[in-house]
């Protein structure tokens, strides 16, 4: 299925939700990029149009920014954390009342199977119940201080919000960061990823329809250079969200520090698993693929480096490569394993690299479905064993489905290859040592640590970031209300 551009408000997903998908959404209305500009959206499946978006710019972040800065001051400023979580508890029913339409459109948008898109939008919904019921239950503390005094302290919001989202978990990244950002009272502008935004305004329509007071979340889509760029450096913004490659991430951080305000930055990763002789290797298994090539690779906490002790190798080797060899790749409305990369760009990216494995063992390749079309952006998922830890694809992020199997003797060797990236997004370990467990846990340089799971971005619960080139600040859980708040000290002189 795909979207005509002409008739896109009959014959698409995007009528069920009413907006339109070529405007931006400012201080509660749909209205076009100021200098009428439009970019095309495309079906990564098949390579057809799907519709055109706004080309926002500057005009148009600064319109956002300014009727962020109204509802700050009027309606949105005022609610109680008692309203706020209310709103939130209605947009995550509305979305859970919306899945099937909304994996539709990412789906179509980003190219992901049907099946996938699905779990990310239950997963936004989680994260609107998540940050609702969380909305009330962040406060200050009574501190001890001085005789005659009384020392408290106060969770503000910043006050206007950029969040900077990319294309390849649209609906989750919203969830996670505009979710909080609502949920601690701050009034938000969204700038999500020109190859795929359709579920970001979806998501502002049911804002709007679960009652969010005008202003309180904007989107304006655009191009990074223009509308990004303008979002990061605008004087009116408090506190900027970015999830990104590395390189733009530096770029926003610059923007930031000329405006002095915090940022988070949530940038790539090259996660390993690590799977030592004791391990339950039948429980290991599907985590150790489905984690390599979920959302066909493009994930930033996907594993793509597998650490395997010389003990189980050879074994592990033959069981990987039996279940590459059934995983299909197609159409995302096939709802196979694997659909296309995002782009004809990611699709050449991804190649590259793998051109670069020419001297590498190739043991395994997933198979093309009969259907896909010539024209979609399909990579099949390819293993790598034998890899030198060194080796630019066992040391550079992908963001595609190729996975290198890297060999090791014992624990100290597991550890020096596990933190031999600059990256530190995830980590697992495989083994039913105790000891083991938590000394690998606390030595594994990453922000999260799975013992015998693999959680790929999963766990609206558990606070989610990077160490070293992942990018710092924590988003999701709880920790995220802090970083979309600021604390007040005050101190009160009575005698
Ligand atoms: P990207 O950095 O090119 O784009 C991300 C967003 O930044 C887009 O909305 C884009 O328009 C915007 N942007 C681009 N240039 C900008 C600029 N100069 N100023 C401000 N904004 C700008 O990244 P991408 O290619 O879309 O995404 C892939 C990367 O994102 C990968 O490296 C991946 O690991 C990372 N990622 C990280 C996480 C995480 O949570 N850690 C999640 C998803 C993706």
């Amino acid at each position: 299925m795909s979207i005509n551009p002409d008739t896109q408000q009959h014959a698409s997903p995007v009528a069920h939700f009413g907006f339109d998908a070529s405007c931006c959404f400012i201080g509660g209305v749909w209205q076009p990029a100021s200098g009428g500009e439009v970019l095309t959206l495309e079906n990564p499946s098949t390579g057809e149009t799907l519709c055109a978006i706004a080309r926002g710019d500057a005009a148009d972040i600064d319109a956002a920014v300014i009727a962020a800065q109204t509802a700050m001051q009027t309606g949105w400023g005022r609610a109680t954390a008692l309203e706020r979580g209310r709103f939130l508890s209605r947009l995550g029913r509305l979305v859970l009342d919306n899945v099937e339409q909304l994996a539709e459109l990412e789906a179509l948008d980003v190219g992901k199977p049907v099946k996938q898109a699905k779990a990310d939008a239950v997963a936004l919904a989680r994260y609107c119940e998540f940050y609702a019921g969380a909305a009330d239950k962040v406060h200050g503390e009574t501190l001890p201080y001085l005789e005659g005094y009384t020392a408290f302290t106060l969770r503000e919001p910043h006050g206007v919000t950029g969040h900077i989202v990319p294309w390849n978990y649209p609906m989750q990244i919203i969830g996670r960061s505009v979710g909080a950002a609502l949920a601690m009272g701050n009034a938000c502008v969204l700038k999500p990823a020109e190859e795929a935004c359709l579920t970001a305004l979806a998501f502002a329509e049911l804002a709007a329809q679960a009652g969010l007071p005008a202003g309180a979340l904007n989107v304006v889509p655009g191009l990074g250079a223009e509308a990004g760029q303008a979002l990061s450096s605008h004087s009116g913004v408090q506190h900027i969200s970015f999830t990104g490659s590395v390189s733009t991430g530096a770029k926003v951080q610059a923007s930031a520090a000329n405006s002095v305000v915090p940022v988070t930055l949530e940038l790539g990763g090259k996660s390993a698993q690590v799977v030592f002789d004791d391990a339950d290797l039948d429980a290991a298994l599907p985590f150790l693929v489905n984690a390599g090539v979920q959302n066909a690779g493009q994930t930033c906490s996907a594993s793509s480096r597998l650490l395997i002790q010389k003990g189980v190798y050879h074994q592990l080797i033959d069981q990987l490569a039996g279940r590459y060899a059934q995983l299909q790749v197609g159409d995302a409305m096939q709802d196979l394993a694997l659909g296309p990369l995002i782009s004809a760009r990611q699709k050449s990216i991804v190649e590259q690299y793998l051109s670069q494995g020419s001297d590498l063992d190739k043991v395994a390749v997933g198979v093309m479905h009969d259907d896909a079309s010539p024209q979609g952006h399909f990579v099949l998922p390819t293993l790598f064993a034998d890899v030198p830890p060194d080796h630019v694809l066992a040391q550079e992020e992908i963001f595609g489905p190729v996975q290198v199997v890297i060999p090791f003797e014992d624990e100290d060797a597991a550890l020096a290859i596990a933190n031999g990236t600059p990256y530190g997004l995830v980590a697992s370990v495989w083994t039913n040592d105790g000891a083991r467990q938590m000394r690998m846990a606390k030595a594994l340089r990453a922000g999260q640590v799975f013992i015998n799971n693999y959680g790929a971005g999963g766990g609206v619960e558990l606070p989610f970031g990077g160490v070293g080139k992942s990018g710092h600040g924590r988003e999701k859980g709880f920790e995220a209300l802090y970083g979309f708040s600021c604390l007040k000290t005050v101190a009160v002189s009575h005698g």
